[in-house]
């Protein structure tokens, strides 16, 4: 049976995106290379839902270094076989499909490892976590042990992939403690590992469920599935060995295990086995993880690896400190930019006065205010007369001139909590909260009384205009629809143009306000009660 193409050397090698490099360019010459991809399209194969161990055995054949490892791991005392064995064959049924595609993942992983000596670490953190699955699938009587330490094996393959673009920074997180690791990935810009490890197992074509376990072998507490708390905890107990406090790590350890089952018995017989494990399979894969001591060694060492732990610390609290600067510095910068932005486009350039966008905004809060404090809204429209006529008699930079007039006496007449804007070319509006109609009439004629007096000094010349206000008003809820009030407001003002310009007018109420008993004075110093003596003076809109 043909097997598929391997996948992995489709990858392209890119840093800090969690892909698979392809084989060719993993550590070392052209046999490394071709044994790489030999365990490629045999790991590949040992998923396929329709393998055979004859046929796993074939490939197996077919490549000669290969065979040799595969004999070796079998018989090494990790893989604890009664019997030595020899023949390839043979190998391969004792092992199972899942047990060949196991020594096909430990050699595809061995040999993500760079051929440097400094990067045992690395293989050595790999190989750690592989057997520790393993033993704790045994101790929980988890059946497919292969799988497990197939898991275990992937989950610092995300160190061995940031180790392909840069050796001493991989090799110094990997040297760190585990829990810090991907703190350190963090500071450092890299993909956290197993992100990165849990991207690499999907390249391979690994089963969702260790995907998965991968990507969660970091978190606080024990995932879901039973493979995932396998890799959790696999975590933990590898970390025993790489902590500077041994003993509070083994503290840790002890608390974790109980959370997916595991007594402190069985997690110390877990402890005790490890390390002798670790070098077997090493050994078995050629792999060089230099010198690996059982806990009471490590105990004695833990003062040197603290001193060196603390000083690593230091460089990352203070890569943490200068990016924690920029981000806020970034986030600053940000929000200026933002709000002048949102500034921008909520103001008129020329008058520098609120916009329409600006204005609708503002009608909608005004109402709704109103609405709830049953309080006095008005409306006052502007336009200025024969605007046309200036235009064209002065030019569009001296209308121009009369406009940033038209907001300087607009912004000059109005008190504070009265919203001066200017709805589109020459016409603005004013919205007056808490102003009932004879106040808003007041301001009305004030204003246009400062627009007529006032005097626009362009290119020598001193240009003057007047302007045709209405005015409509509403009190509580009467104000909506807002549209509308704003629509009473243009009607009054053509009535102002059809009346003559220059004047002010008011539209009518629309229905007699409910006016509370004592009179209330708005904003403009109007007492509710004098709203009938206004209504009686300002002439009715034709028509109704
Ligand atoms: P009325 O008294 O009836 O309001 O007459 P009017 O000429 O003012 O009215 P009309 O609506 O016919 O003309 C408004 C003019 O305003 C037309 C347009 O070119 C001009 N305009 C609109 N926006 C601007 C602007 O930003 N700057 C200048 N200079 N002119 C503008
Ligand atoms: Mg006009
Ligand atoms: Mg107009």
């Amino acid at each position: 049976m043909a097997a598929p193409p391997p996948r992995v050397s489709q990858h392209t090698t890119r840093s800090r995106t969690g892909q698979a490099p392809p084989a060719s360019s993993l550590r070392g010459g052209k046999d490394e290379q071709v044994l790489s991809a030999a365990a490629a399209r045999i790991a590949q194969e040992a998923l396929r839902a329709d393998v055979t161990i004859e046929s796993l055995a074939k490939l197996a054949h077919a490549d000669a270094a290969f065979a040799m490892k595969l004999l070796a791991l079998v018989n090494s005392p990790a893989f604890a076989r009664s019997r030595a064995v020899t023949d390839i064959n043979q190998a391969a049924s004792l092992l199972g499909i899942r047990g060949v595609r196991t020594v096909a993942l430990s050699l595809l992983v061995s040999n993500f490892c760079p051929g440097d000596e400094s990067c045992r670490v690395l293989m050595a953190n790999s190989l750690r976590r592989a057997v520790a699955c393993r033993l704790i699938a045994a101790e929980l009587g988890f059946k497919d042990l292969d799988s497990c330490f197939a898991t275990g094996l992937f989950l610092d393959a995300g160190l061995l992939q940031h180790a392909q673009h840069d050796l001493p920074l991989a090799v110094s997180i990997a040297s760190s403690p585990a829990h810090h690791r991907v703190l350190r990935e963090q500071a450092e810009g890299l993909l956290p590992h197993p992100t990165v490890g849990g991207d690499m197992a999907a390249g391979f074509m690994l089963p969702d469920e260790t995907v998965e376990a991968i990507r969660g072998h970091h978190a606080a507490e024990p995932p879901a599935t039973a493979l995932g708390q396998i890799a959790w905890l696999g975590e933990c107990i590898a970390g025993v060995f790489e902590s500077p406090d041994v003993e509070r790590a083994r503290v840790t350890a002890i608390a974790q295990a109980r959370k997916v089952g595991l007594g402190s018995a069985q997690l110390t017989s877990i402890l005790d086995k490890l390390p002798a494990q670790v070098a077997e399979v090493a050994q078995a894969l050629d792999s060089d993880v230099g010198e690996l001591h059982d806990l009471d060694t490590l105990r004695n060492d833990a003062g040197r690896l603290l001193a060196d732990i603390n000083q690593q610390y230091e460089g990352v609290i203070r890569k943490l400190g200068v990016l924690l600067r920029e981000k806020e510095q970034l986030t600053a910068e940000l929000q200026k930019a933002n709000d002048a932005l949102a500034s921008m486009a909520r103001t008129d350039a020329l008058t520098g006065l609120p916009n329409r966008r600006a204005l609708e905004d503002e009608l909608v809060r005004c109402a709704s205010r109103a609405t709830r404090d049953k309080t006095w809204l008005s409306l006052v429209a502007l336009d200025v007369d024969h605007f046309k006529k200036l235009n064209d008699s002065h030019g569009h930079a001296a209308g121009d001139a009369v406009l940033a007039t038209m907001g300087r006496v607009l912004t000059e007449q109005c008190r504070k909590g009265d919203i001066p804007t200017r709805y589109g070319g020459e016409e603005f509006t004013v919205v007056l909260p808490n102003t009932n109609a004879v106040g808003a009439n007041v301001v009305a004629e004030r204003i246009r009384r400062a627009l007529e007096a006032s005097e626009t000094v362009f290119e020598g010349k001193r240009l003057k205009f007047t302007s045709s206000i209405g005015v409509a008003s509403a009190l509580g809820a009467a104000v909506n629809p807002v549209a509308a009030l704003a629509a009473r407001a243009d009607e009054a003002l053509y009535a102002a143009k059809r009346a003559g310009r220059n004047r002010v007018m008011s539209a009518p109420m629309r229905e007699e306000p409910t006016v509370s008993a004592a009179p209330k004075v708005d904003d403009h110093g109007f007492a509710d009660d004098e709203e009938d003596t206004l209504v009686t003076r300002v002439s009715a809109l034709p028509g109704q």
